[in-house]
């Protein structure tokens, strides 16, 4: 049975993690040295795809391609190990020592064609690597850090301070009054483009407390009370949207004209009519968003 009626792209993730084994290098080094092992590549945050699907390297191969700890353990398939590679560097090796077996692809410009079970593998890896990227160094002390734990941790070998991967929260939300719901628009988004509003959730800020924030700062509304409707990891690079519904005191709202530069309610056949498109000129995010299915779950109660 499913844990919640949406899982969105990027979650449901099929793997084993085992997160209660990866700390045991000896028992990584054996799943490794299994024939049945497997790899995906990276480079420069880029997944290897061959037919729209995750091109699968033998482990030792993949290794071989990028420097010994950007070798990452994403999980079990069964019994069998499966890892991931970061390559970095100028050349692309779609073209060089890859050729054949693939091409790198950005992750966002092909959410919609991936298999859900690919999708939450590589949203994965990407968020782990980004992290190594950006983390290298202590912050405590500034020494470069060690990989540990398959990637899934690093420590700091001068001040032994650990260090784990972030995940960041965002509340991502619709609006709502009496039988209307509120969009907004960034200036930056293709024309005619709505959504849901968002943001990031601050230190000691619960969600529902973020979330009214947000109403309050990006569209000048006063939130009534709040709904938890799902999540989704977003890989861009280690977000986690928490989407919610929001009742708000009245059907008022004006853009700060800093996030948002428009906004606009709409009733619920209006809201069904731009989720199938069927508004000229105005468009809403695709399946692959949460944003989308807030509305759709809005629009269709
Ligand atoms: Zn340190």
């Amino acid at each position: 049975m499913p844990l919640s009626p949406y899982t969105h792209v990027f979650a449901g993730n099929p793997l084993d993690r085992a997160g209660d084994r990866r700390a045991d290098a000896a028992w990584l080094a054996g799943l490794k040295a299994d024939p049945a092992a497997r790899a995906l590549a990276f480079w420069n945050g880029k997944p290897l795809l061959a037919d729209g699907r995750i091109a699968w390297l033998p482990v030792g191969f993949a290794e071989g391609l990028a420097s010994p700890d950007r070798t990452l353990f994403l999980g079990l398939d069964g019994e069998s190990g499966v890892f991931a590679v970061d390559i970095e560097g100028e050349a692309d090796p779609g073209e060089g020592v890859l050729e054949g077996r693939g091409a790198f692809a950005d992750l966002r410009a092909v959410i919609s064609t991936l298999t859900m079970e690919d999708a939450a593998i590589l949203a994965a890896a990407r968020s782990l690597f980004e992290w190594r990227r950006r983390h290298r160094y202590c912050s405590v002390c500034g020494q470069p850090s060690d990989l540990a734990e398959g990637g899934w941790k690093r420590v700091c070998p001068s001040c032994r301070a650990e260090h784990f991967p972030r995940t960041d929260p965002v509340a991502i939300m619709l609006p709502w009054h009496g039988d209307r719901c509120l969009l907004g628009r960034q200036a930056s988004w293709v024309d005619g483009m709505f959504s849901a509003l968002a943001g990031f959730i601050e230190p000691g800020e619960s969600v529902e407390e973020a979330c009214a924030r947000e109403l309050s700062e990006e569209a000048g509304l006063r939130t009534r009370n709040v709904v938890y409707h799902s999540s989704q990891p977003w890989p861009f690079p280690s977000s986690l949207m928490i989407g919610l519904t929001a009742e708000v005191e009245d059907d008022e709202g004006q853009p700060d004209q800093t996030e948002l530069s428009e906004v606009r309610w709409f009733t619920r056949p209006e809201a069904r009519a731009l989720l199938a498109g069927e508004i000229p000129g105005l468009k809403c995010p695709g399946p692959h968003a949460i944003a989308h299915h807030l509305l759709r779950t809005w629009a269709e109660t």
